[in-house]
């Protein structure tokens, strides 16, 4: 695997072992289809997406209103004050975003959407090799992001979940359930865990 920029130098929420594990299914997958991300924050998960993705002379689509989860919020867990939009007294990640893109020279193969991943995966046509799913964690947002976007896998497309975790103890259940229902949903064959990405793949 080679990168444009160490993700270490990038603020953000994913191990080396997932990013590889992105990196990897990115590689393959983009021969099925495009890539889309569901949270972009400032772009760690992108620059692996993304070199891969330029590596093979594909595309990555990243969604985010870029105002933040609720653990971005002030007063949570997650809130970084460099990040503060002052005039919309909220969270805004867009410019960190667009300098990582910037700094790895991924700005041809890593587009920007911004906006509310809801509305984008609504209009959304183009069969998808790699669905990437790290947005709000909420139940319902976790949900309203599969049930807009999984639909749009391409067979043998994959579906990668950030954040599912089998015991409580490592974290919230959304992602989880997410994961949970699209297994029951027998649309899918499980391609295993990368730390606390789940991998599963649309049946032809
Ligand atoms: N993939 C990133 C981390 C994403 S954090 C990394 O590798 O570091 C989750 C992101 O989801 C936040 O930036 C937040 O703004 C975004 N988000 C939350 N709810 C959203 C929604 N409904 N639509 C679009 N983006 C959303
Ligand atoms: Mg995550």
């Amino acid at each position: 695997m080679r990168l444009p920029i160490d993700p270490a130098t990038v603020k953000g929420f994913l191990s080396v072992e997932e990013g590889a594990a992105l990196f990897a299914l990115a590689r393959e997958c983009a021969r099925i289809g495009p890539i889309v991300e569901i949270g972009s924050y400032c772009g760690k998960s992108a620059v692996y997406l993304g070199a891969a993705a330029k590596e093979v002379g594909a595309t990555v689509f990243t969604v985010d209103h870029h105002r933040g989860s609720e653990e971005h919020q002030p007063g949570w867990a997650y809130f970084d004050p460099s990040l503060w939009d002052d005039a919309a007294q909220a969270p805004d990640s867009s410019a960190a975003l667009r300098e990582t893109l910037r700094r790895a020279d991924l700005e041809d193969t890593v587009i920007t959407v911004i906006g509310r991943s809801e509305i984008v995966g609504r209009i959304w046509a183009a069969p998808l090799g790699l669905l990437f799913l790290d947005g709000g964690h909420s139940r319902a947002q976790a949900f309203a992001d599969y049930e807009a976007w999984a639909s749009h896998l391409a067979p043998g497309g994959v579906m990668a979940i950030h954040d599912v975790f089998a015991d409580p103890a490592d974290g919230g259940r959304p992602p989880f359930e997410v994961f949970e229902a699209a297994k029951a949903s027998g649309e899918f064959d499980d391609l295993g865990m990368a730390g606390s990405l789940a991998r599963l793949r649309r049946r032809a």
